[in-house]
């Protein structure tokens, strides 16, 4: 039995105490793009923010490609979220190869060239690659203004969050 047929099996007597208010149709407040690492999941309950606030976008390695920007257009034009939080962290998967190394190894490893990705997005400085993925948010013609996009890198050794500033910004606020 897969993982997959358990899940199934579990799925039929956990609904049995289904909540069904959960199915009414969302209004989340804010968009938060992190990354698909188990250890990023509980990542709202961490900020005490309520579930049905948030609208998560996640992918390996925090990336503000073609398909999470689509997900932001949608959140922030159609589902109506006026924020944007994008939460990298250390110890990610993505910065541990380079995304050559790994196509060399599935070249070798199947005998195959494939039409895609065309990258992996891995990267080594965790702070730089936010504030490029902060960047790559804010300068989509399609994200407004209005909507705030701020970077933070999430330390899954202490649960913390610290602010990714623009390259040059000094640290203001409180
Ligand atoms: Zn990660």
């Amino acid at each position: 039995m897969t993982l997959t047929d358990e899940a199934l099996s579990a799925n039929e007597t956990i609904a049995n105490d289904f909540d069904t208010g959960r199915g009414k149709p969302p209004a989340p407040r804010i968009a938060i793009v992190t990354c698909a690492d188990p250890r990023l999941t509980d990542i709202a309950r961490m900020m005490g923010l309520d579930d049905g606030d948030v609208d998560m976008i996640r992918n390996v390695g925090t990336v503000i490609d073609d398909d999470s920007v689509r997900s932001l257009i949608v959140s922030t034009r159609v589902l109506g979220t006026r924020e944007i939080m994008i939460i990298n962290h250390n110890d990610c998967g993505m910065s541990k190869f380079t995304g050559s190394e790994l196509e060399d190894r599935l070249r070798a490893d199947t005998g195959m060239a494939p039409i895609g990705p065309a990258t992996f997005y891995s990267f080594t400085d965790v702070e730089q690659n936010t504030r490029e993925q902060v960047q790559k948010a804010r300068s989509h013609p399609w994200i407004s203004p209005d909507v705030p996009v701020r970077g933070f890198v999430y330390d899954v050794d202490t649960g913390r969050l610290s602010e990714v500033f623009p390259e040059g910004a000094s640290v203001h606020g409180s």
